[in-house]
């Protein structure tokens, strides 16, 4: 089936380019002020899972423990110190997509897809403030 992509041809549009920001002052407040509420609840999120983990550690630290029945607890609390392990970086990951949001926003370039240069889907920003890549793009990173 050689047929040919009918999509790339009609690709390159110059409006695309032209129109930078379609967001108003008034969106982009609202979303900055989602974005500041999202890093409060992931900074509150990432103080749980530190105290979380210090209390583990220290519990490790002051037991004298009987090998036999403490070789499966200290497996579960491995366990769990790398599950939150993951869960910080996740939130670290996020933190640090919205503060390069907020960067974006006073740089006037929020919107913009990272990668084609293109405005970035407004119900997508809307939905995932902190995204820096149009759909096309999030979805050919994710297939990587
Ligand atoms: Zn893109």
């Amino acid at each position: 089936m050689a047929t040919t992509k009918p999509s790339s041809a009609s690709s390159r549009s110059s409006s695309a380019r032209s129109s930078r920001l379609s967001f108003t002052k008034k969106e982009l407040g609202d979303l900055r002020q989602t974005l500041s509420l999202e890093r409060e609840q992931l900074e509150r999120q990432l103080e749980t899972i530190e105290e979380n983990s210090f209390a583990a550690s220290r519990s490790d630290l002051s037991g004298e423990v009987a090998f036999d029945d403490e070789t499966a607890d200290a497996g579960t609390a491995t366990f769990e110190r790398e599950r939150d392990l993951s869960i910080e970086n996740n939130v670290r990951d996020l933190m640090q997509k919205i503060d390069r949001a907020v960067g974006r926003m006073d740089a006037g370039t929020y919107g913009i897809c990272a990668r084609c240069g293109k405005p970035i889907e407004k119900a997508r920003v809307k939905a995932l403030p902190y995204v820096d890549l149009c759909i096309k793009d999030a979805q050919a990173q994710a297939r990587r």
